[in-house]
């Protein structure tokens, strides 16, 4: 079934979305993004005439935690969605049931954090540091149990489930693919913004115009490790930006001073760079930074070689002439991949680096090029230098996108298409 193909006139529809933005120490919304990109299917239903149930997951709480009720966006979705949506102050139980069971056409109700419970992502809490194995494989299985009465009572609020939480997809939770099962296939099906997402990472997959170039950044080589194993085998072009540079620098033997660096990683680093060697991959690193003496937005600068960073400073960004050599690459290319900054962003004065990436993006799309940019950093910076609207398609997911490129099958995807 299609959200466009169902008429949800008198339905309740059990919406997963992906509410999961950041916030401030006084809970403001810093970043609207993932509520926006759910707008169009929350008020497809409404203007149907369907009622809907919203759920969603704020953070990783490990219990009922004031700082992550959803309580403190509601106001915002009111705002967004131009009713006063109402709200259950507990996912499960009467108050839930209740108002779910007495929505009327046209009205919204939004569940709190889903993670409060345990049973959301089937993970046993609490366990004692000194628990054993068998303490372990009981209070797993525990939760597992009482996983399928959460998942079960969620199910029960409506006639018909939609997931458009492509952020979440790549879980196997209650609510992003357990309660699936409860539907059967004319009564469960993506949102508007789950099935752009399916169609722009099967476009980076499926349909790849050449040179393909993959801008990857971001802190870690660990964390990003199997995506750029799995990137060497579709691109013509990788360029590896952000602290993980200093990994590699180090690896050729570089002075990085005191820059962040995976010292496990170095064989590593050198095993990925013979790799692109042999698939005839051209590798692209940062040939000089721009350093500070203080890991802090305030910090003296000054531009150096990525290879000779003086003791005591450490790269916080790329400096010029990699700016133009990854802009040079970027600007000859068809498709376009983009995750992680290049530096530390959130410090406006080390920013340079991952805007002059982003207009160079844009600049090729305007020439034509496929661009998809995804990751919650990349996102934050095409959105903070007013880029978005510039690119072909700013994906809602990190860890999801990374997973659908690498090849995995979703199982948020999966549990709506079997
Ligand atoms: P990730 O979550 O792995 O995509 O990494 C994003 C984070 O990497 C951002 O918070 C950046 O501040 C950080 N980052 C990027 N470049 C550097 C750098 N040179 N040194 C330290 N952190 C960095």
């Amino acid at each position: 079934m299609t959200i466009d193909q169902f008429n949800f006139a008198g339905k309740k529809a059990f919406v997963r979305v992906d509410f999961n933005v950041p916030l401030d120490e006084n809970f403001n919304i810093t970043d609207d993004t993932r509520m926006r990109a759910a707008l169009p299917t929350l008020k497809k239903i409404l203007a149907d005439g369907g009622s809907i149930i919203i759920g969603s997951h704020l953070g990783r709480p490990k219990g009922v935690t004031e700082k992550y009720s959803l309580k403190h966006i509601l106001k915002h979705l009111d705002e967004l969605l131009g009713i006063e949506v109402q709200f259950a102050s507990d996912c499960m139980g009467e108050e839930a049931a209740a108002k779910a069971a007495a929505l009327q056409p046209g009205e919204a109700l939004l569940l709190e954090n889903l993670r409060f419970y345990a049973e959301e992502e089937g993970k046993p809490r609490g366990l004692a540091d000194d628990a054993t194995d068998e303490e372990k494989a009981a209070a797993k299985k525990a939760v597992k149990e009482s996983q399928k009465e959460f998942t079960k009572k969620l199910a029960s609020y409506a006639d018909c489930y939609v997931n458009d939480a492509f952020g979440t997809a790549h879980r196997a939770h209650a609510s992003t693919a357990l309660i699936a099962q409860y539907f059967d296939k004319d009564h469960k099906m993506f949102g508007y913004l789950m099935e752009k997402e399916v169609k722009a990472v099967d476009k980076v997959l499926n349909d790849i115009h050449r040179p393909f170039t993959a801008i990857m950044g971001g802190s870690k080589v660990s964390s990003k490790i199997e995506i750029i194993e799995n990137l060497l085998n579709k691109v013509d072009n990788l360029i590896i930006t952000g602290g993980m540079t200093y990994t590699f620098t180090k690896a050729q033997g570089g002075k990085i001073g005191l820059s962040i660096c995976e010292d496990d990683k170095l064989d590593l680093a050198l095993e990925l760079m013979q790799k692109a060697k042999e698939k005839g991959v051209n590798l692209v690193l940062a040939t000089d930074a721009k350093i500070a003496d203080s890991f802090s937005n305030d910090a003296n600068t000054q531009f150096c070689k990525v290879n000779e960073i003086p003791d005591g400073w450490e790269g916080l960004d790329i400096g010029p002439e990699s700016e133009k050599a990854f802009a040079e690459v970027i600007k000859g290319s068809k498709t376009i991949l983009w995750n992680g900054p290049t530096g530390v962003f959130e410090f406006e004065n080390f920013t340079h680096g991952s805007r002059s990436v982003g207009e160079a993006i844009v600049e090729a799309t305007k020439n034509g090029a496929f661009s998809l940019v995804g990751g919650g950093d990349s996102v934050a910076c095409v959105n903070k230098f007013g880029l978005a609207s510039g690119v072909s398609y700013v994906s809602t997911g990190g860890g999801a996108l990374l997973e659908a490129i690498e090849g995995k099958v979703l199982p948020g995807i999966a549990a709506i298409n079997e």
